[in-house]
């Protein structure tokens, strides 16, 4: 009898131990650059195709990095030059005419914008990519603003942004305080962030392992949590189970089946 009772309890032991407790049930998927990683957008990251393309996959949210040029045009690049010339010292009409990894151009915010606002279940993650001074990224965030202000986007429901640059993540905070912003660098506590007024951290998902205690911290202090580039089902498993409110992913589809399976609801 004995016996038996031991093997029933090292049977649910195991049981147990293959379980994986998840601290939230809830996550959104965020397409990394896009939904990039597939036929239909011809694997072009940042493309208006694979924005389109996680719009009709219908994930949480699409990402996409922006950068603006001497002349002030914004443009859907990640990179912070093109073929070696600096995108911030150059203007756009040297830059129109490049095609991306599809036969697309480089989009421009206002192509960008007016294919985000055809799904508005859509959240657009908009990343300001770090510019070379104070004074640039002033002139950059105001003209972001303005964009989103012309395509009637300027809605925190529709776009949140994220960026390296502490001082974009402070004016956006300041200026949008309705609106979730994130910081993506690996230099700053939770703590030291919603000192500074900002709201949410999206750090690479290794850093949460460095900084065991900067998960608690930024639920203390109210914060979104955002994870980046969580690509291998390992590290997925790891941020669910500590409870991401995001997912940013080049793999969202094999996110999507990681969820289903662990019955964790996808927030859509
Ligand atoms: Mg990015």
């Amino acid at each position: 009898m004995k016996r038996i009772i031991l093997l029933s309890a090292m049977i649910a032991g195991l049981f147990l131990s293959q379980n994986i407790s998840y601290a939230q049930k809830q996550c959104g998927i965020v397409a990394h650059r896009g939904f990039w990683n597939c036929e239909e957008a011809g694997y072009a990251k940042n493309s208006i195709a694979a924005l389109r393309c996680a719009q009709e996959h219908g994930f949480w949210g699409s990402e996409f990095d922006v950068n603006m040029t001497e002349d002030g045009v914004l443009i859907v690049y990640h990179d912070s030059d093109v073929k070696g010339k600096k995108i911030e010292k150059h203007p756009y009409s040297e830059f129109k005419d490049f095609k991306i990894k599809n036969g697309e151009v480089i989009p421009t915010i206002d192509m960008f914008l007016e294919q985000g606002k055809k799904y508005p279940e859509t959240m657009l993650v908009y990343e300001l990519k770090p510019h070379s001074c104070d004074e640039v990224e002033d002139r950059f965030v105001e003209i972001t603003i303005e964009k989103l202000k012309e395509h009637g986007l300027l809605d925190p429901s529709r776009v949140m942004f994220i960026s390296f640059s502490i001082h974009i993540c402070e004016v956006l905070a300041q200026k949008l305080p309705e609106f979730t912003v994130q910081f993506l660098g690996s230099s700053k506590s939770p703590e030291q962030l919603a000192e500074k007024g900002i709201n949410g951290v999206d750090y690479n998902h290794g850093v949460y392992k460095t900084h065991k205690k900067w998960y608690k911290q930024a639920r203390k202090n109210g914060m979104s949590v955002n994870a980046w580039t969580v690509n291998d089902e390992k590290d997925m498993k790891k941020m669910l189970k500590m409870g991401v409110d995001m997912l940013t992913t080049d793999n969202p589809l094999g996110a999507r089946g990681l969820m289903e399976k662990s019955k964790i609801n996808e927030l859509k």
